[in-house]
């Protein structure tokens, strides 16, 4: 089956994950004719399996990376305005470990930290007494000093989905679910072939330029429109067990381990807590990365040796795993994945009069905005192509939340949907943004949401994700674009699959 379009776009990005999201919704928002295809749902692959810190990164100030982590400091601020509902500060409280790092560091390194970060609304850092503050309730008495400093935290997933829409609001065409299969240069153009995951059909496009932002595959898509590529990627896997909540309040902590690492736990999700994450070489597909048992061993373990309760594998209610795409550049410590850069960089492929291909490597959630900019104006260097990106400035669809902020929005929205259970408020809130009211769509009361599927999960909302942003699976809608579940049980998701497998949808591409 062959679907022949005659599209012609300015740019096609390969991969639905932050990075290719972001760099779609940067290009259509500088007018450009834009597609984007993504083989699985968009963000199953790394960008759900982050650990969801909007953050500078404390440990690379270890590995001397200060370009990214005075870049990625700044984004924090940025994305808090231009996606409020999905980024939002964290107190993060690191403990001193006499056997570590020397308290004269820590407090250089987050002198440091805040003098890179042009704050405006987030906390400078400060020396706290464990014995005294609320902090030190959920640690062992042997901690008696520490420090707490400010990061954020951010729905990674949901980040991606707003990327998307952003996109979709400047025209961009979203080929959900269709495969990147191979391009050839044709002079000025790329004949692109897409294969649509359902039934094998095949759609050509063209297209002036082309990004490669397969994050874990980034080598197989160069292989495929036969480009070479100039480094070695490495594949490092990392892991994370989330728990029911372990702690009152909303700071997190960061804790030193036994090998010199960093690792975080903080509230997840309103009644759990999120543990993680691990360094650990990678060589099999990145579609085939899970955790392993010695890695719930290793991160029980550490978080034990802090935590005045200890948390047991029975606790564990999930589990997830992903694959950073890291490349060497020779800077980290020998053999120490974690030193490994997570700055990214780019390849330009382009020759007189041939299309060109921009390939990314690395990045991380907090750069992708920057990240987006920075590839426009690599690709803007070669093509006639508006040079002034819009996105420190622009609002996202769902961020458009006013000017008084998320707060008062949070508020206003819960006085104007009385009815609506006030954490069930709180998720639409965190979750849509302002979008919540579209979704909501003149409901009434919670009849009017349709049949209850579990927890706080109704039809409308169901139909609104698969409506509105590509939701296909059971799994898309409980494990990215919400995370109900954690809160459903096997009824329930049975329940949802049910529902799912009858309901008509829309056509892949939108
Ligand atoms: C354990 C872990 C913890 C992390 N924690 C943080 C953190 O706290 N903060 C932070 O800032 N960053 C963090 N990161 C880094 C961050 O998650 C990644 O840098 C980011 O998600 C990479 O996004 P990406 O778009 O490059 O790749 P991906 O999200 O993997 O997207 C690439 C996409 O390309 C698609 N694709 C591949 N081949 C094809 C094809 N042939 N056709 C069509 N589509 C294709 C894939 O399906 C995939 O969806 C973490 C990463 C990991 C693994």
């Amino acid at each position: 089956m062959s679907e022949d379009q005659q599209k012609t776009y300015d740019l096609f990005v390969i991969g639905g994950g932050i990075n290719g999201a972001a760099i779609a919704c940067d290009a259509a928002a500088r007018g450009l004719r834009v597609g984007l295809s993504e083989m699985q749902d968009f963000a199953e692959g790394t960008s759900s399996r982050s650990s969801k810190l909007i953050h500078g990164g404390l440990r690379y100030l270890e590995t001397y990376d200060f370009k990214l982590v005075r870049d990625a400091l700044i984004e924090r601020e940025i994305l808090m305005r231009r996606t409020p509902h999905l980024v939002w500060p964290l107190r993060l409280v690191l403990p001193y470990v006499a056997s570590q790092r020397p308290r004269w560091m820590i407090r250089l390194g987050l002198l440091f930290y805040d003098y890179l970060a042009h704050r405006k609304v987030l906390k400078r850092s400060e020396a706290i007494d464990l014995h005294k503050h609320p902090a030190g309730g959920a640690l062992k008495n042997d901690y008696r000093h520490a420090f707490a400093y400010s990061d954020c935290r951010g729905d990674d997933a949901r980040l991606v989905i707003a990327n998307l829409l952003g996109a979709k609001r400047g025209g961009a065409d979203i080929w959900a679910r269709h495969r990147f299969v191979t391009a050839a240069r044709d002079g000025e153009l790329w004949r692109i072939t897409l294969e649509k995951v359902s039934d094998g059909g095949q759609v050509t496009l063209q297209s002036r330029a082309l990004v490669n932002a397969a994050g874990p595959w980034v080598v197989d898509v160069a292989g495929r429109m036969k480009v070479p590529v100039g480094r070695k990627l490495r594949l490092v896997r990392g892991s994370h067990i989330v728990v029911p909540r372990q702690w009152e309040g909303e700071h997190g902590y960061f804790l030193q381990t036994q090998d010199g690492r960093l690792m975080e736990a903080f509230p997840y999700e309103r009644d759990f807590t999120s543990i993680g994450t691990t360094d650990e070489p990678w060589e099999d597909a990145p579609e085939k990365v899970a955790i392993s048992d010695q890695e719930i061993d290793y991160m029980l373990a550490e978080v034990n040796g802090f935590l005045r309760k200890p948390v047991t594998r029975a606790d564990i209610v999930w589990s997830y795993s992903g694959v950073r795409p890291l490349f060497e550049t020779g800077g980290g410590r020998d053999g120490d994945l974690s030193t490994l850069t997570r700055d990214y960089s780019f390849e330009i492929d382009h020759g007189q009069g041939q299309a060109p291909v921009l390939t990314v490597f690395g990045g991380k959630l907090t750069t992708h905005r920057r990240l987006a900019e920075h590839a426009m104006q690599k690709l803007c260097a070669v093509m006639p192509w508006p040079a002034n990106s819009p996105s420190r400035t622009d609002i996202l669809p769902g961020g458009d939340v006013g000017p008084a902020g998320i707060e008062a929005y949070r508020n206003s929205f819960k006085q104007r949907f009385p009815w609506l259970p006030e954490t069930q408020a709180d998720r639409y809130v965190q979750q849509f943004g302002a979008r919540a009211e579209e979704m909501l769509n003149g409901a009434g009361n919670l009849a009017d949401l349709g049949p209850l599927i579990g927890a706080d999960l109704h039809q409308r909302e169901v139909d609104y994700l698969m409506d509105t942003e590509w939701a296909r699976t059971v799994e898309d809608i409980i494990w990215r674009r919400s995370k109900l579940g954690l809160r459903l049980s096997p009824v329930e998701i049975g329940r949802l699959a049910a529902y799912l497998k009858d309901r008509p949808t829309l056509p892949q591409s939108s």
